[in-house]
């Protein structure tokens, strides 16, 4: 589907400079952090201010296109990608790989009476370019 529909379709007015952000995210599948995606496309869009940038992801998160992750504490990164996967840090070259996952919270024993809102599977490791 392309970009155009997926913003029309979650109520987002899809301006040039969204279309261009969210296209970076949907094509890059590299979840960057707003350093990356402002670095990345400034060349592009001149006009890009990082409190535009940082408005738009919001805006993303808002409205369910775009996920937050934070495997390490100190980096925020986005992922356009919201099939239900997890994240595979690669301890070499730093690269997060996708894998398909499914956290069956039904199967996992929670503090009673609380309501799970989200779940992350983080998993370390070598990746298959970096191995010897
Ligand atoms: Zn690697
Ligand atoms: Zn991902």
């Amino acid at each position: 589907m392309d970009a155009r529909n997926i913003l029309a379709e979650n109520g987002i007015r899809p301006t040039l400079q969204r279309l261009q952000i969210y296209k970076y995210l949907a094509e890059k599948k590299n979840h960057p952090t707003v350093e990356h995606i402002y670095s990345d496309l400034l060349p592009h869009i001149p006009t890009l201010s990082k409190t535009t940038l940082y408005n738009t992801l919001n805006l993303f998160i808002d409205k369910g296109i775009t996920a937050q992750i934070t495997i390490e504490n100190d980096e925020t990164r986005y992922d356009a990608n919201l099939c239900s996967h997890g994240h595979f840090k690669c301890r070499k070259c730093g690269n997060i790989i996708d894998f398909p996952h499914d956290i069956d919270l039904e199967r996992s024993e929670l503090p009673s009476d609380s309501t799970p809102e989200q779940a992350h599977l983080y998993v370390w490791g070598i990746c298959g370019n970096c191995k010897d």
